[in-house]
């Protein structure tokens, strides 16, 4: 056997290890050495209980022992040991009535010390036997349950990696699910929007047209038009800003640049049809002439996104949406005055489904600035958001001309 100075050192050795391990198989494999080691035996086995039966699920030992058999807890030494919470030493085995004799008979063990793995309720033991009469001394039987005690905290290890292993799985699962659901949905709700579009906008061309005047009901009806108009349109943003998430996460979300695209063209024809829901006003300072490889829709998209949360959120305060030229790109920002974002909640909010104030005060699915991001990391460029509660929002887009990485972004 090993020194009280060897076997602590490589008892020592033997706990780094185990803290290591993330499966069965690891345990098992250190187990199985370091038992024998420790104590200079001529075999160890490594029992695990699995209801009410001991598994002998691995050796190292001179001959064959017992290793993939299971006999039950009642009939063999190591289920004693495990039942009864205690050590086994026995010089001659075939002395004691607790071996099952016709199990040992065909191997090379006489003499054998069992120790029981974890304390309070053990769920397994370690075995070490030897060829020749020896009885286990106090010291090799310590080191024994010193090595047992670790390997019980490693199985707990594992055990909580697995369990985390599999909420993991479910939680992939269910956001599978969440996904597949949300993609139906969209291309559900976006079935009856097409027509209903349609018709108001037959509606309005009506009464634009002048067909209904003197009509008892033109002004109703000219107020009813437009309200569905803008109400059509909301639908129409919720459920293409859906159909772009499920995309995303699917991976069929996919750019079409063309060269020469007018960044200040891209932002005044997408804001000139947008309505204010607070009256802000909206300070353009658009350089013209910023050019580059770029696909204006996906663009459009970013900016619709990013000045309609700068005017809802806005309070109603001037919004400044400016172009320039950079060093070898383009930059849009836009400046609101308004409620601000808190500090906690600025890396929060690019992410899918956030949300940085309540749902009952302002709407809105948290994905507009999820899919500007997208859109925007597509193209090579980035764009950063400086804000302080009270004290309003910059958000900036930085492009660089020619899109960094177009062809990772096709599908
Ligand atoms: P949605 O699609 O619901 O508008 P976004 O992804 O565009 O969501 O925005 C996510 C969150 O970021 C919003 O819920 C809001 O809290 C915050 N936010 C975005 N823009 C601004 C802004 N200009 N000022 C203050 N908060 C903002």
């Amino acid at each position: 056997m090993k020194s009280y100075q060897e076997g602590m050192e490589r008892l020592l050795f033997v706990v780094q290890e185990l803290s290591t391990v993330r499966d069965i198989q690891g345990i098992t494999r250190i187990v199985r050495t370091a038992a024998r080691e420790l104590t200079g035996a001529d075999g160890a086995t490594f029992v695990l209980r699995d209801a009410g039966q001991c598994h002998y699920i691995d050796e190292d030992a001179i001959g064959p022992l017992w290793k993939g058999k299971k006999f039950p807890i009642d009939d063999c030494i190591s289920g004693w040991s495990m039942q009864h919470r205690e050590a086994v030493v026995l010089e001659d085995i075939y002395q004691d009535p607790r071996i099952p004799a016709d199990a040992y008979r065909p191997t090379f063990v006489k003499s054998l010390a069992m120790v029981p793995i974890r304390s309070s309720d053990p769920i397994g033991a370690i075995g070490n036997y030897w060829a020749t009469f020896h009885k286990a001394t106090e010291l090799e039987v310590r080191f024994l349950q010193s090595l047992a005690d670790s390997t019980s905290i490693a199985l707990e290890n594992v055990r909580l990696i697995e369990d985390l292993r599999a909420s993991l799985a479910e939680l992939e699962r269910q956001l599978g699910l969440r996904d597949e659901f949300i993609s139906v949905a969209a291309h559900e709700l976006r079935t009856p929007l097409t027509p209903l579009a349609l018709q108001t906008q037959f509606i309005q061309r009506l009464i634009g047209a002048g067909r209904l005047l003197g009509h008892p009901l033109e002004n109703e009806l000219r107020k009813f038009a437009d309200v569905s108009r803008r109400q059509v349109a909301d639908m129409v943003k919720l459920v293409e800003n859906l159909l772009d998430a499920s995309r995303l996460s699917l991976g069929h979300f996919g750019l079409s640049p063309i060269e020469g695209i007018d960044l200040a063209e891209v932002v005044r024809k997408t804001i000139e049809p947008m309505d204010s829901p607070q009256g802000s006003l909206l300070d353009l300072q658009l350089q013209a002439g910023v050019k580059g490889t770029w696909d204006p829709v996906r663009l459009g998209q970013v900016v619709r996104n990013v000045v309609s949360n700068a005017m809802v959120y806005g309070l109603g305060k001037p919004v400044i949406v400016r172009v320039e030229a950079t060093q070898g790109g383009a930059r849009l920002s836009v400046r609101d005055h308004g409620i601000g974002i808190e500090p906690e909640k600025l890396h929060r909010i690019f992410g899918r489904f956030e949300r940085g104030t309540s749902v009952n005060r302002y709407g809105g699915m948290g994905l507009g600035l999820y899919i500007s991001r997208e859109i925007i990391q597509a193209h090579g460029g980035q764009i950063n958001v400086e804000s302080a509660p009270g004290a309003g929002s910059t958000f900036t887009v930085d492009l660089p001309v020619t899109p960094g990485r177009p062809a990772e972004t096709g599908s």
